[in-house]
């Protein structure tokens, strides 16, 4: 491609893709809503009020009625066909907007991309377009109070019954958005003689049916988001399952793939670092008042924000590289499981440096008038605890890393 074919501006671009961003950033500018004048989550984990959901909801349709969402998701079931490219593009722009999250993330993220890979033509039918513009929304019923990392352990029983529909129970945990959801996408054992992993099957649960039971739990900074479910004999139609039955575990490592970043920019995965969330740290460092001057000043803040910057800007680089498969051939998912441990990783130092600047301030919680940015950075650090948790903990992904992708030899 020849110089005069690209654009500056996020770096050299071809020009169609330069242009495709300032026609998002305009219409980001133009259409970001403005605050709704109540507390906002700071992610799809903490979503927990109906007016929460009904704005982000109406923000996500509006998003998708402007034709960007799903560009990478076939036309038939609501996308646009489009290379994946465009996709991410809108993520950026999303973040560099400071524009509202996309609420329906676990369907437009996991669930979505799951059925496009195992759904048969009427699945893609029914449940993707619904994704799309957030009139239904997803959760992820995977872990349970006995398998989180050792998640094959999964007990909760689909039973077939004669006519071929199934019978659900059991005990999910840590669900997040199932206060909202229309469906889950449900790990469940359909043989138990069967070995731990052949034992399961993975299905697309109605969540309105009987026998469910959505109780909401509380996290540490007070806020909800997740819930435990609990099934009693709860039925579930034949045409539930995804993939054939003792699949699950295959489909279920797919859709962890994609939890893990493999749909990074797909239908509308929002981007990760982008060099905003520094910024946001400059700006505290300007802000934040030390004994003599602000922490901007000080030349130890300087160097750990510098640092900081350093590990965002590998991230990015490792983002991208991750998307050429031919610098992966060896190692398919290495960088993105590495991306995502160093991500959440970083993001809580992030958080954390921000509350160390603010001293005592940031000890000054949501509502006081006198907390900076309204008690986010306190909160971000807070919540950035479940990044390290969710989609595989921390340990988990160094293990996973060592032994599959460094062939170190297994702990035990
Ligand atoms: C914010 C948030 C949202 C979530 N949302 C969902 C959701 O929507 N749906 C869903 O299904 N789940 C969800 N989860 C659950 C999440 O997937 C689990 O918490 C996670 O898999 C860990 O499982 P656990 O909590 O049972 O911890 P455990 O597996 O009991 O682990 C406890 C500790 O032991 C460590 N550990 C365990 N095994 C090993 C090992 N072999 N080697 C070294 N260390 C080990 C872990 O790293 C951890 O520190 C969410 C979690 C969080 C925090």
């Amino acid at each position: 491609m020849s110089e005069s074919e690209r654009v500056s501006g996020e770096g050299a671009e071809p020009k169609e893709i330069a242009e495709f961003r300032l026609e998002v950033r305009a219409w980001m500018e133009a259409n970001r809503p403005p605050d709704p004048g109540f507390k906002l989550p700071q992610s799809f984990l903490e979503v927990e009020s109906e007016r929460q959901l009904d704005f982000l909801r109406a923000w996500q349709r509006k998003v998708y009625d402007a034709g960007y969402l799903g560009l990478d998701w076939p036309a038939e079931v609501g996308g646009r066909g489009d290379p994946a490219k465009r996709q991410r593009i809108v993520g950026q722009e999303l973040a560099r907007a400071r524009a509202p999250f996309l609420v329906n993330a676990i369907g437009l993220q996991w669930a979505g991309p799951t059925i496009l890979v195992y759904g048969t033509d009427a699945q893609k039918k029914r449940m993707l377009r619904p994704i799309l513009s957030a009139e239904e929304i997803w959760c992820q019923g995977f872990s349970e109070p006995g398998a989180g990392s050792d998640l094959a352990s999964a007990t909760t029983r689909a039973e077939k019954q004669e006519d071929g529909s199934y019978r659900v129970t059991g005990h999910k945990v840590w669900t997040t958005l199932a206060h909202a959801a229309k469906w889950m996408i449900l790990l469940a054992r359909t043989d138990p003689s069967a070995g731990k992993y052949e034992g399961l099957s993975f299905f697309l649960f109605p969540m309105d049916v009987p026998g469910v039971t959505v109780q909401p739990l509380v996290k540490m900074t007070g806020e909800g988001g997740f819930n435990q479910v609990i099934f009693d004999n709860a039925p579930m139609p034949a045409d539930a399952l995804l993939g054939r039955e003792g699949q699950g575990w295959d489909v279920a490592l797919t859709t962890l793939l994609f939890e893990r970043g493999a749909a990074e920019g797909s239908g509308g995965g929002q981007a990760t670092a982008s060099g905003e969330s520094v910024r946001a740290l400059v700006s505290v460092a300007q802000r934040a008042r030390r004994e003599t001057g602000f922490a901007a000043d000080d030349p130890v803040f300087r160097d750990r924000i510098a640092q900081l910057w350093i590990e965002e800007e590998a991230l990015r680089l490792s983002a991208l590289r991750a998307r050429v498969p031919e610098l992966n051939a060896d190692r398919p998912q290495a960088l993105r499981l590495m991306n995502k441990l160093v991500y959440s990783e970083y993001n809580q130092r992030l958080s954390e440096l921000a509350c160390e600047m603010l001293g005592p301030d940031a000890t000054l919680w949501l509502g006081d008038p006198c907390a900076v940015d309204r008690a986010e950075w306190p909160r971000a650090y807070m919540n950035s605890f479940g990044m390290t948790i969710g989609g595989g903990t921390s340990e988990i992904l160094r293990n996973v890393i060592g032994e599959r992708v460094l062939g170190l030899p297994k702990t035990r």
